[in-house]
């Protein structure tokens, strides 16, 4: 089978992980200041502040900005639960704006519709390694003087119009397992924002600025030396990383642009995609449905992944949320019903995306 994700560390991880355990200092220090700090120099931004998970990275970004009870936060449905557990676990309420077809994220006409005078923030997410359409979110943001918080779990080094994700403001990032970059579990928060940067570092640490000296509640959300050593060597690498993830990406796109009922990803003009997934949709007019396709397609010995199977909001627990307003959102409605992401990682051979081409084609009858 050909699997979805891969992982992949080389003998660069290996050294670091034993230069940090010969140290003796396995906690946060020197290298996961080694992390932040080439994190942010590589995308151009002032502040990297590493935390525990992605998750984390969401909750501490929504503390800083000191919601209060009511304060509405807009994102879209088309997500990973972390997004919406952490506009909760902040104490703020969830709103949602529908989404564009064309690239999977927050539609800002949507978005605009849904303002009121509650809302604080905008949390567009940056879904399978494309940036949300930022100029019309930037300008709604400034106009209304709302906060951007980014979700770029999957979306590392993604750019729009030349400027890097997690640059409009804060930007939260996910270091697990299966993203780009890898620390196991792990997260980073960027900001140009120096005081913001400066409660997050205090925040992550029990409140603390100095021995026992607190200044807010704090949380413990450190990452530790150990899972930074690995997270640097594949920063160093991160450009042939995406290099490597566009080139499957573009194989993907030329052998399946021709396929009855299939609609294959595309990176957007002024885009920068990094591929976290390649997603395709398996449409109404397809010759069987997706369930069926899935099948198929793993019967021939391809892995793929349905991210994600229902819109984030369409569960009990929060569907009767008291702090969670659902609304009417039929682009995602129908997106979430025909998504289908397949395998564009980097341990793919010549020969493993020729028989992914193949397969799709087979079973959809091309
Ligand atoms: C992975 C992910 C997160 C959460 O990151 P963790 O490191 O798993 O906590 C948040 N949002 C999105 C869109 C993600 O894909």
């Amino acid at each position: 089978m050909i699997p979805i994700t891969t992982v992949q560390f080389g003998e660069e991880e290996q050294e670091l992980v034993m230069e940090v355990l010969r140290s003796g200092a396995v906690a946060q220090g020197p290298m996961v200041a080694r992390l932040e700090n080439r994190f942010a120099e590589l995308f151009g931004i002032r502040h990297a502040i590493a935390v525990n998970n992605g998750t984390t990275a969401l909750v501490a970004s929504l503390q800083v900005l000191d919601l209060k009870p009511g304060d509405e936060v807009i994102t879209t449905p088309f997500t990973f639960a972390a997004t919406l557990n952490a506009i909760l676990e902040a104490g703020a309420t969830a709103t949602f704006a529908d989404i564009r077809a064309d690239d999977f994220n927050i539609d800002p006409a949507s978005l605009a519709e849904r303002i009121t005078d509650k809302t604080k923030v905008i949390l567009p997410v940056h879904l399978y390694g494309q940036m949300a359409d930022m100029d019309p979110i930037q300008a709604l943001a400034t106009d209304r003087g709302l906060r951007i918080l980014e979700d770029a779990a999957q979306s590392h080094g993604a750019d729009y119009k030349g400027r890097y994700a997690g640059s409009y403001g804060l930007g939260t990032f996910s270091l697990y397992a299966t993203k780009n970059i890898t620390t196991g579990e792990g997260g980073l928060i960027t900001t140009d924002d120096d005081e913001l940067a400066d409660r997050l570092r205090v925040l992550r640490n029990q409140g603390m600025r100095s021995r026992y000296v607190y200044e807010m509640a704090g949380h413990n959300y450190r990452l530790t030396d150990l899972q930074a050593a690995l997270g640097v060597p594949q920063l160093e690498r991160y450009e042939q990383t995406v290099s490597t993830r566009r080139r499957n990406a573009d194989r993907l796109i030329e052998g399946l642009a021709d396929v009855p009922g299939i609609v294959v990803p595309r990176q957007l003009e002024g885009r920068g995609h990094v591929w976290h997934q390649f997603t395709i949709r398996v449409t109404p007019e397809a010759r069987m449905n997706r369930d069926e396709f899935v099948e198929a397609l793993a019967a021939r010995g391809v892995g793929s992944g349905i991210y994600y199977p229902k819109l984030v909001f369409d569960y009990e627990a929060y569907r009767t949320h008291p702090r969670v307003i659902t609304s009417d959102v039929p682009v995602a409605a129908q997106i979430v019903s025909e998504v289908v992401s397949l395998p564009v990682n980097t341990s793919l051979t010549d020969a493993d995306l020729s028989e992914i081409i193949t397969a799709v084609r087979a079973v959809a009858g091309a």
